[in-house]
Formats: C-alpha cells, structure tokens, sequence
C-alpha cells in the first residue's frame, strides 16, 4: 500500500509544480495559437485548460500567465505598459477586445466564457 501514497505523493508535487510554472494551466511557449495543444484537452470546457478565466484569453496565448509570452508581445511591441499586458489583450484600454475573445471561446464551446477572475 505504501505505492498508492507514492502515487499520490507525486501527482500532488506534479500539480503542485504546474501551478507554480504556469499561474493557470499550462502554457507552452513558442506555439502560439497556431501549436494547439489545447486539441486534446477541449473535454472539460469549464476549467479544461484551454481558457484562462482569470484573464479573459485562450491559455495559450495568454501573456500575462506566461513570461516567455509577455517577451514575444513586447517584441513585437504589442505591449501596454500602463497595464502591464499585451495591448492586444488590454481590456482596461479596449474594452471592446473582450468580446473579440469572448466570441473565440463561444465559438468552441457554445457557452459563454465564465466571469474573468483577475
Ligand atoms: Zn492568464
Ligand atoms: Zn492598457
């Protein structure tokens, strides 16, 4: 039996650590919205990893979750420093972008997104 509590004990240091990496799921960096490994993870809507409801944004493009993501718009220069966030995502300063977004996880889901967290 000491095998089950080995078990656990790892998934909680692997839960443990992706919190700690990615703020709010996983964020693989470099793919973009194009890379898609949200494909195999559209079973739970609700908190399946594919949105990031404290932000309002699909995870995988969500910069403020990721640092290596935040670098990629600011080299672009899209970037809000006022707001500390992609301007692409600022909603603060358009408003009107969260609807853009909101249309994204509709679209996949049927449901609107839940309320944004932040
Ligand atoms: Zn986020
Ligand atoms: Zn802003």
């Amino acid at each position: 039996m000491s095998l089950n509590i080995k078990w656990i004990g790892l998934a909680m240091v692997l839960g443990s650590a992706m919190v700690f990496v990615g703020g709010c799921g996983q964020a693989q960096p470099g793919q973009g919205e194009a890379g898609a490994p949200a494909a195999t993870k559209v079973a739970a809507p609700e908190h399946g990893g594919w949105w990031c409801v404290e932000h309002g944004v699909p995870e995988g493009s969500c910069a403020q979750c990721s640092t290596k993501l935040a670098a990629e718009f600011q080299k672009k220069g899209d970037w809000c420093k006022e707001h500390n966030r992609p301007e692409s995502q600022c909603f603060i300063c358009h408003p009107d972008f969260e609807a853009k977004f909101a249309a994204q996880y509709e679209a996949k889901f049927g449901t609107k997104p839940p309320a944004r967290t932040e």
